[in-house]
Parts: structure tokens; C-alpha cells; sequence
């Protein structure tokens, strides 16, 4: 697989930001938005090593510094993120953000805060953060993601430049595994890069865990087996989710994808087997509804068992 820093569909932005640092006007907080799959984190890590790569040619990605950095070992470059869940970057969080903003760089002349997901913010980490934004440190870089712009105060949104960041190509996404993964196959990389949308650190928990890809691998086949159109064959399928809440709660943006793009073939080329483009939109809707349904910590085997109940009516 070939391997570039930054992919194909975000090197414009990138070369925007890089012309920007580059003449001492990089803003001094910035936000990159855009979903899951776009390797925010990914983009920010390669916007630091900008500002500590000990190379002519900068980022070049391979010195110590930039290696450090991606590797989150480097003194002046911190990432910073909640638990991937709702509420979960707290307010606590936010404090020592604002202490480490306040210490001075000593390998680089300025610091990068990476603050990933503050959409996991609730409005009192989001308020905390507001004064840190209003009055960032001369020496300090705030890099804030998100997944969606709007789930972020107007206060916040006014005080930092925006970029919007495209999803990367998957086979991308995969070749930057693979410096993780050397022994796994580019077909193995691909696919846990697949289930898990391109969320980097869910794609890694795939390779390292394999009963959880395992697990993984299932919920994709129940899609092109058409298990969803069928009460028995959905609740057989969905049996083995019982006792595996998190898995489940990640497949559902997978199947609303797969939805999505099976739905958009249907509607060009007609048919896909049994899905139409209608009871492609439909099962979408069942699967956000499940996910509602798990956000309000709702019942796990309630839910299989009304998910199954849909199959009948599709
Ligand atoms: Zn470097």
C-alpha cells in the first residue's frame, strides 16, 4: 500500500494550514470538523509534527520529533479526549488543559493541545474551556474535533477558525495501520478499517482483539445475508449481542452505512436482492432508533427482540 501523510481528499486544507504556519499566522485555535472517518486526530497529530519536526522537509513524519508525536510521546504535543461517549470530556479535563496551556514550551517554540471529540463535552466543560479560548497563551496551539459543529456553543464556534475535513479513502486509512500492524495482511487492514468506519482506535481494538472482530465479521455477513429481513434469521443473528452491548452499539452506525450506500444502489441500478431502496431507508431508521434506545441506556435483549419484531413488517 502506498502511504502519504495526509490523504488525497484533505491535502488542500492541509497546504492552506501549512502556508499559514508557515508565515507566523496559524490561528491559535483551530477546529476540525468533520465525521467519524476522516481521521481528525490523524490530521491534527501531522499539523503539530509542522511545528517540532527536526527535518528540512516539514512534516516529514520520520524523525524523532514527528514519531514522538504520533506516538504521543512528545513533551509539547498532548492529546486530549473523553470516553467516546456523550458528557464524557469533563469539565476536570478541561482544568488541566488549561494548567498545561500555561507551561512554557521548552523542545519547540510553541505548544499543540489536541483536544479530541469536544462534542463529548457537556456545557460546562464547553463553558470551562471558553476562557482558555478567549484568552489562549502566546505559546499555545489549541487543535479542537469534532464530529459535528453543532453540538458545540456559538461562544465556542466564534472563537475558533473552523476547517472541514472529508472522510479519507479506506484503503488509506489502512496503510497507516499497517506501520501498527506490519503483520497483518492489507485485506485484514482493510476490512477492520471497513467495520469500523475508519475510526482508527476502534479499527486498532479490531486487529488486537480478534474475538471482537469476530463479532464484527458477523454483524457485516447479517447484512448480505439478508438476516434482517427475516424474524428468525434476525434473532438467531442478533443472539450472540446479548452479552455484548459495546459491539453492538458500534455496529449500528455500520448497518445505518451500509443502508445508506445499498439504499443509493438500489435507487440508481434498482433492486440489490431484497433490498429495495424504501426497506433500506426503513432498516436505517430501526437501526438510529436502536441506537436512541442504547444512548438512554435502554434494555439490551428488549431491544434484539424488538429489532427481530421489525423484520416482520419490512
Ligand atoms: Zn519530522
Amino acid at each position: 500500500m502506498e502511504q502519504t501523510t495526509i490523504s488525497a481528499s484533505q491535502q488542500a486544507v492541509f497546504a492552506q494550514l501549512k502556508s499559514l504556519w508557515e508565515n507566523s499566522r496559524l490561528p491559535d485555535a483551530l477546529l476540525l470538523y468533520g465525521e467519524a472517518g476522516a481521521l481528525k486526530e490523524h490530521f491534527a497529530k501531522t499539523l503539530a509534527c509542522l511545528g517540532v519536526c527536526q527535518s528540512e522537509n516539514k512534516p516529514c513524519m520520520h524523525c524523532a520529533a514527528c514519531q514522538r508525536v504520533m506516538q504521543e510521546h512528545h513533551t509539547e504535543v498532548s492529546v486530549y479526549k473523553g470516553r467516546g461517549k456523550a458528557n464524557s470530556f469533563t469539565v476536570d479535563t478541561v482544568r488541566l488543559i488549561k494548567e498545561q496551556a500555561q507551561v512554557r514550551p521548552l523542545e519547540s517554540d510553541v505548544r499543540f493541545l489536541i483536544l479530541k471529540d469536544v462534542h463529548e463535552m457537556n456545557q460546562n466543560a464547553q463553558n470551562a474551556l471558553l476562557k482558555l479560548l478567549e484568552e489562549p497563551p502566546a505559546h499555545t496551539v489549541l487543535i479542537l474535533t469534532c464530529q459535528n459543529k453543532s453540538a458545540l456553543l456559538p461562544t465556542i464556534l466564534s472563537r475558533v477558525s473552523a476547517f472541514y475535513l472529508e472522510r479519507v479513502d479506506m484503503p488509506f486509512a489502512a496503510g497507516l495501520l499497517k506501520e501498527q500492524f506490519p503483520d497483518k495482511d492489507d485485506g485484514t487492514l482493510l476490512e477492520a478499517v471497513e467495520l469500523s468506519l475508519g475510526d482508527m482506535e476502534l479499527a486498532s481494538s479490531l486487529l488486537n482483539e480478534p474475538k471482537t472482530l469476530a463479532l464484527y465479521r458477523h454483524g457485516a455477513q447479517m447484512v448480505k445475508d439478508g438476516a434482517f429481513f427475516s424474524p428468525f434469521a434476525c434473532l438467531e443473528g442478533l443472539a450472540v449481542f446479548e452479552k455484548e452491548r459495546d459491539a453492538f452499539l458500534h455496529l449500528l452506525p455500520y448497518w445505518m452505512e451500509q443502508m445508506g450506500q445499498i439504499g443509493k444502489k438500489c435507487a440508481q441500478n434498482g433492486a440489490q436482492g431484497r433490498y429495495t431502496a424504501q426497506k433500506c431507508a426503513k432498516l436505517y431508521a430501526v437501526f438510529a432508533n436502536c441506537r436512541l434506545w442504547l444512548d438512554q441506556n435502554g434494555n439490551l435483549s428488549l431491544l434484539l427482540t424488538w429489532l427481530a419484531s421489525q423484520a416482520e413488517a419490512l
